[in-house]
């Protein structure tokens, strides 16, 4: 007999992320009862660990940036397969959301005349990135935690309680959306230290959750990033869409193999570092694509005098988007030309005086003398790719962040939910995607049990299949071992669906997750439920499976390459295919289904803000006959 806590919320919030806090925050702004859940301690995200900024077009740094500009850009990093409403939102609504974290106590680093400092990253026209130094997502989640604290003694002051309103469970895993037939009731999970089970009854749930990295062996991710919201989702008759789309973040340490993966920022390149090649060449000049000709330098002279003269220079290779940079590195290492450790050198030592370095970076300073003894200030680093960032995810409608499918009540915001970076995310767009999104999630979630005629109800049935699911490999008596099933998922997903994809490859890929599948339902964990990580990994499991054969399925159905997807078998960018969505679904029987769908057709004068030459190389000719004389 297992005992369920029961807690009444009009509103939960799983991750509690930036997007999860800024939507906590809205949702009780707006008057109400707001849960906050989170499986890792509180304060510890990706969030906290975005080290380059957060962008916005401010113009702080150079007055010609708007949003318009920063529009254009994410368009053009995401290869046009962006939502191009999310897009816009994120744009026009990513100055205010980062002025408002200097209103609840935020301080970003500032320019000489004391405005808002803003540097330069892969993809952005114009130094366009918010920042405190390289430990940027430190001060914003550190903000967002404050104005939670201020208004729990708000809500102190006036009820005695401090959590009567707001409340953070920490270290909380939800394995289980509940619904009451199409409308969600709540959300069943356990208190990661004792395993007690815990039931929230609510009307709205905003999912929060994060990336997916970890069902991939090099990645940057940390332990909690399997897929869990993505899975409820999907779970709950939601959709997610283009789930094809990881980022490879083209800088991962390689050295030593314990760290491998772990993100060297690229902030590195922002400020100057360069990638060179065994034979000491920068080789990026060589993988400058057609589509990004124009705006890229093509002599190391002018690359080194955009840093100082952006205005009359066009800009380094090295800060192309992420996805061109990271298939160079990966091209440079199998043609032989890598570091001995496997991956290229990444310098900045030879290019800043050592004390610019220790103050602009000082993290990744850090990071190297700690971890590979390392000192970026005498020598290069090595770095090769790790899988980063999910840029497919809950699919979305783009004001109000409500999951598309047939669940209602459902939101999801930050990098869980999919569309807003297209194929491929610029930096520094997700920091302020989670708070321009966090913040629509949360006010929607709320205006919608405001809708309600009567609160869905969650059934004692429904609890009870739940604690058995989560039970279950507790109660098995023999079976596979978790640790197993993850190392065989991570092999399967990082040769078979990684960073170069191959139509052989990705059948194979699909005909081994579904094995995998079947050896998860049998997996078997000794010990009890009091801090026991082998049944967690276990219970994350099957959710990383189910995302992962959606990325599979999506990856061998999308016949081109595009941002984080690329095909050997067709190389090429198809202008067919950036009309197409991959909507990935569960069937009645819990088998993954794969639907095109429409890209939505962008607004005429949002695609005024493109030259037709740049459009030809997107549309096809009928969307451009489409368009008429220029
Ligand atoms: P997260 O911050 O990832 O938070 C997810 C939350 O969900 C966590 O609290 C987690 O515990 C919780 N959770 C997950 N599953 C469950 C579950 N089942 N039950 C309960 N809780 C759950 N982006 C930028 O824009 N600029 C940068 O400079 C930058 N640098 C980065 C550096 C690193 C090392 C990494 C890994 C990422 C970086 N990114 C950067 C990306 C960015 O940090 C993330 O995409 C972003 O923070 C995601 O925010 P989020 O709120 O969506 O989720």
């Amino acid at each position: 007999m297992t005992t369920t806590e029961r807690h009444l919320y009009d509103v939960v919030v799983i991750g509690a992320g930036g997007a999860g806090l800024r939507a906590a925050i809205e949702a009780r702004l707006a008057g109400k009862k707001t849960a906050i859940i989170s499986k890792s301690l509180f304060g510890k995200a990706h969030t906290v660990m975005a080290e380059g900024g957060a962008a916005a077009a401010m113009g702080n740094v150079n007055s010609r940036d708007n949003w318009m500009v920063h529009f254009r850009d994410t368009m053009r990093g995401g290869k046009f397969l962006n939502n191009f409403r999310m897009a816009e939102l994120h744009a026009k609504e990513a100055p205010e959301r980062i002025w408002e974290l200097e209103t609840y106590g935020a301080l970003f680093d500032r320019t000489k005349d004391g405005k808002i400092s803003q540097r330069n990253f892969g993809g952005h026209e114009y130094p366009r990135l918010a920042h405190v130094g390289d430990r940027t997502g430190l001060e914003l989640i550190r903000t967002l935690q404050q104005k939670i604290v201020s208004l729990q003694q708000e809500d102190y002051a006036e009820t005695g309680s401090y959590d009567s309103r707001i409340r953070v469970f920490q270290e909380t895993t939800i394995t289980e959306l509940l619904l009451d037939g199409d409308r969600v009731a709540g959300a069943f999970g356990y208190y990661r230290d004792s395993g007690e089970f815990l039931l929230f009854e609510a009307p709205a749930v905003v999912l929060a959750t994060g990336g997916v990295g970890r069902s991939y062996k090099v990645t940057s991710n940390s332990w909690e990033y399997t897929g869990d919201g993505h899975a409820l989702a999907l779970r709950s008759g939601a959709t997610l869409i283009n789930m094809e789309f990881l980022q490879f973040h083209p800088t991962g340490m390689v050295w030593p193999p314990s760290v491998k993966g772990i993100l060297v920022t690229e902030s590195v390149r922002g400020d100057g570092g360069v990638l060179r090649n065994s034979e000491q060449k920068r080789f990026m000049f060589d993988y400058v694509p057609d589509v990004f000709r124009k705006q890229y330098a093509e002599t190391e002279e002018e690359a080194d005098r955009w840093y100082t003269d952006p205005d009359n220079n066009r800009r380094p290779p090295e800060l192309l988007p992420r996805d061109e940079v990271a298939r160079a590195i990966n091209s440079e290492v199998k043609a032989g030309r890598g570091s001995p450790a496997g991956g290229v050198f990444l310098d900045v030592s030879t290019r800043l005086p050592a004390e610019q370095i220790i103050k602009r970076l000082p993290s990744m300073h850090h990071q190297f003398k700690e971890l590979a003894d390392v000192d970026i200030t005498k020598e290069p680093m090595e770095v090769g790719p790790t899988c980063h960032y999910v840029m497919g995810g809950v699919e979305v409608d783009p004001d109000t962040g409500a999951a598309f499918g047939s669940v209602l009540g459902l939101f999801a915001a930050g990098e869980v939910s999919g569309g807003m970076h297209g194929s491929n995310r610029l930096g520094g767009n997700s920091l302020s995607d989670l708070l321009v999104f966090g913040k629509r999630a949360g006010e929607h979630a709320a205006a919608y049990v405001d809708t309600l005629p009567k609160r869905p109800k969650v059934t004692r049935i429904d609890v009870a299949a739940a604690a058995e699911v989560a039970l279950a490999p507790l109660v098995r008596t023999e079976g596979e071992n978790p640790y197993t099933l993850q190392q065989d998922l991570q092999a399967v997903m990082g040769d078979l669906v990684g960073i170069i994809r191959r139509e052989g490859e990705l059948s194979d890929a699909l005909k081994k997750l579904h094995e995998l599948r079947l050896r998860v339902a049998n997996v078997a964990v000794g010990g009890g439920r009091r801090y026991n990580p082998g049944w967690h990994l276990a219970l994350d499991l099957r959710n990383m499976l189910i995302v992962s054969e959606c990325t599979a399925k999506a990856a061998l159905e999308r016949e081109e390459s595009r941002g984080g997807h690329t095909r050997e078998d067709h190389p090429a960018m198809s202008p067919e295919w950036r009309r197409v969505n991959l909507v990935c679904s569960l069937d009645e029987a819990g088998e993954v289904h794969l639907e095109r769908k429409p890209v939505p057709t962008m607004r005429p004068e949002l695609l005024d803000l493109f030259d037709r030459s740049e459009l030809a190389k997107y549309l096809t000719t009928e969307e451009l006959t489409g368009l008429g004389e220029e």
